[in-house]
């Protein structure tokens, strides 16, 4: 792509693009995509397409602990005051539901809410799965008042979980499905894809971007969905995943004092520890491994999708070594 032109005005649509694009819709089950640079920019247009749908009386809502983004919207959507308290005040109408409480999700969610946002398995907050029965209930008020699912796959999406995307675990299609981080393979490109419904909502000149689909970053992003979709990536997260994931609870058995809970699917992995999971950050590094600890005590652990089963061992005994130390 390079060879051929690295950019183009956004007069213009590049072949690139389209074939990108149709993927990203062929493989969500979506019917219209928009391409941006990042996540948080796709956050930012579906927040303004909702805002033109349902206009400014419907309420946003989104989950405790969610993470979005750091741009204003997708800041306002964000559910760790930690990230928000010094850039306040921040938008109107969002509120939050408590993860996975199914009683608030029905006593606030009614005729006036335009749409829920959430991530199906919270990154940032420690590896949070949503329940099914809280999913089925939102599916069962979305019938009923005709509120905008909106599902962040940023973090989970493309491959990450076992599935293409988190939804599919659940067995629905969001309205709304937001992608980025891994579908560029380095290079920085994102999405929002729409059903039908929400598909003609912009008219031209409404909503754009510069550089957001770039042709060198769907070029890559045009490799990324080979590899995971088709050559067979999918399937190693899913089968190597599940070895993880026997193998940590085993550990888990093994270490109990140590190891409070390990959660995820497929190579979106957290381990919940009784320490400061900074020392195990450390001394993985120490010993070349790279894991990042989020709140606190949960070691968030994302392999690249490519890792094979000595990977997954080398980080086991590493990680078994570390556990013995601090026992
Ligand atoms: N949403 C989720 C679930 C994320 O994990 C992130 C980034 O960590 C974002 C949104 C924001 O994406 P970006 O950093 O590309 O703006």
């Amino acid at each position: 792509q390079l060879d051929k032109f690295s950019h183009l005005s956004n007069s213009y649509i590049s072949d690139i693009q389209v074939e990108l694009a149709n993927m990203l819709l062929k493989y969500s089950g979506l019917n219209k995509i928009f391409l941006t640079n990042s996540g948080t920019e796709a956050v930012e247009g579906v927040l303004k397409l909702l805002r033109k749908y349902y206009g400014s009386d419907k309420k946003i809502y989104a989950l405790s602990d969610s993470f979005h983004g750091r741009t204003y919207g997708a800041l306002s959507l964000t559910g760790r005051e930690k990230y928000k308290k010094p850039f306040l005040p921040l938008l109107d109408g969002i509120q939050f539901i408590t993860f996975n409480k199914i009683n608030e999700l029905e006593k606030y969610v009614d005729e006036n809410t335009a749409a829920v946002f959430l991530e199906l398995i919270q990154g940032e907050s420690g590896i949070n799965v949503v329940s099914t029965e809280f999913v089925d209930t939102l599916l069962m008020l979305k019938t009923k008042y005709n509120f905008a699912i909106v599902i962040d796959e940023i973090q989970s999406g493309i491959g990450r979980t076992g599935k293409g995307f988190a939804f599919e675990h659940y067995d629905f299609v969001p309205d709304i499905l937001l992608v980025a981080k891994a579908i560029g393979g380095g290079l920085p490109l994102g999405a929002f894809l729409t059903n039908e419904k929400f598909s003609n909502v912009f008219n031209p000149g409404e909503h754009g971007t510069t550089f957001g689909g770039n042709p060198v970053a769907c070029a890559a992003g045009k490799i990324v969905l080979q590899e995971v979709f088709k050559n067979g990536l999918i399937e190693n997260v899913k089968i190597n995943g599940e070895y993880f994931f026997k193998e940590l609870n085993e550990l888990k058995k093994k270490f109990d004092s140590t190891v409070q809970d390990v959660r995820g699917l497929g190579y979106f992995i957290g381990i919940e520890v009784k320490e400061d999971g900074n020392l195990f950050v450390e001394k993985l590094r120490e010993r070349k491994v790279l894991i990042n600890c989020t709140n606190n005590n949960v070691l968030r652990i994302l392999p690249p999708l490519i890792s094979q089963k000595e990977h997954i061992d080398f980080f086991l005994f590493n990680y078994y070594e570390i556990l013995k130390e601090i026992k």
